[in-house]
């Protein structure tokens, strides 16, 4: 039998692979750090859950309008009114299955065969599987360390042809914590205002943020009608499973976004909206405590790396990951990375599982408890003290 061609663009998340390859391990009896995967690793907080639960017994279990419920639209549409500086209101809000559900509509109806998005590299693996995927051709745009993980917006209108219809943002980014400036923001804004590009804004870990103010680029004049917004609740909210997030889409887009919806889940899982309403209204104590942990972890992650020789690691000011330089200990980043898990323990994504740039990186995820992160740093210290070749 013979699948469709379209299918011989899709990519995968190699995180999952990554995780599944380290529990393989586990099963054998080794003891693995798991610095791989890309979630919180707090449970959703109780006011959320009772939220969800009660709607489970309140009957919430029929389908909810393909939109979302009202009161989550609504709050939504204040929450973001809020914090990213434009007003919305509830028409423009869909929920979606997870923030990924965004990417999937968003490149579903915009990118058509032979269409070029630009795409951050390193940057999330999906955003280029999706643009292959609708025959689509994802262009790079790189992002380097020696620019603190930010895009060069001189390089980036390099890029941009006639072809060009889409430029996917991602801040604070996955996999670097990198954050996009005001400025930057407003040079992306100039240039696709300039050629009619839509600009896809992930902000998915908008609110884990260490320095600075979150700047959404739909806040910028003339951004809003050109601008789908992405975000959720896995990240901010611990409520990865959950498989709930959010699009704020110009009017242009919301007929297509519904039928995406209608044509895909019919609408997302109703309680569970409940508990949502509740993340967005009820006590923020809890997102501000992670967000707490998560910059003593990143301290901690950070110096522990930078104090061993042949690593190099910039402090990001956002996200849950570092992305240090280990091509000062002869390796490249893939085989670090692999080495690292066989010999030493501790899993990893290679800077390669983001697109082709980052050859000298590995990305850590640093959702994980004080306690692992220092275990973790002693086996990577004596995995490199074995392994480097000295420059
Ligand atoms: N965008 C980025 C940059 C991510 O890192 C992730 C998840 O890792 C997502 C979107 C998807 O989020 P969700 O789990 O809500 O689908």
């Amino acid at each position: 039998m013979r699948l469709a061609s379209r299918m011989d663009g899709i990519g995968t998340e190699t995180a999952f692979e990554a995780a599944a390859r380290a529990r393989g391990l586990e099963a054998q009896g080794v003891d693995v750090v798991h610095l791989e995967i890309g979630e919180p690793d707090f449970d959703t907080p109780a006011n959320i859950r009772a939220a969800a639960k009660r709607a489970l017994d309140d009957g919430k279990t029929h389908y909810a309008p393909f939109a979302g419920i009202p009161e989550l639209r609504a709050a939504i549409a204040q929450d973001a009114t809020a914090r990213k500086g434009f007003a919305v209101t509830p028409e423009h809000v869909f929920v979606t299955v997870g923030g990924k559900g965004v990417m999937l509509y968003a490149i579903e109806a915009i990118v058509d065969a032979g269409d070029e998005v630009i795409v951050p590299d390193p940057g999330y693996p999906i955003y280029e599987s999706l643009v292959r995927f609708m025959g689509g051709t994802p262009v790079p745009i790189p992002i380097r360390q020696a620019n603190a993980f930010r895009l060069d917006v001189a390089e980036l209108a390099t890029l941009v042809t006639p072809r060009t219809r889409m430029i996917v943002l991602n801040s604070p980014a996955n996999p670097s914590g990198g954050v996009l400036t005001r400025s930057d923001l407003e040079a992306v804004a100039a240039l696709a205002q300039a050629h009619d590009l839509v600009v896809l804004a992930d902000e998915i870990y908008g609110r884990i943020l260490y320095e600075g103010e979150h700047v959404s680029i739909t806040a910028l004049p003339g951004m809003a009608e050109r601008t789908v917004v992405l975000d959720g609740f896995s990240k901010t909210y611990a409520m990865t499973g959950w498989r709930l997030g959010y699009a704020i889409v110009p009017e242009w887009l919301a007929f297509a976004f519904g039928r995406l919806l209608i044509n895909s889940v019919s609408c997302v899982s109703t309680f569970e909206q409940y508990g949502a309403v509740e993340a967005l209204q009820g006590p923020q104590d809890a997102v501000d405590a992670m967000v707490a942990e998560f910059r003593a972890r990143r301290d901690l992650v950070v110096d522990g790396l930078n104090a061993i020789p042949g690593i190099h690691c910039l402090r990001p000011s956002g996200a849950f990951y570092v992305f240090p330089d280990v091509s000062g200990t002869g390796l490249t980043g893939a085989d670090f990375a692999n080495r690292l898990l066989y010999e030493a323990g501790v899993s990893a994504l290679a800077g390669t599982a983001f697109g082709g740039v980052s050859t000298g990186h590995i990305r850590l995820s640093y959702a994980n408890s004080q306690a692992n992160i220092r275990k973790a740093l002693e086996r990577i210290a004596t995995f490199v003290g074995k392994v480097a070749v000295p420059a």
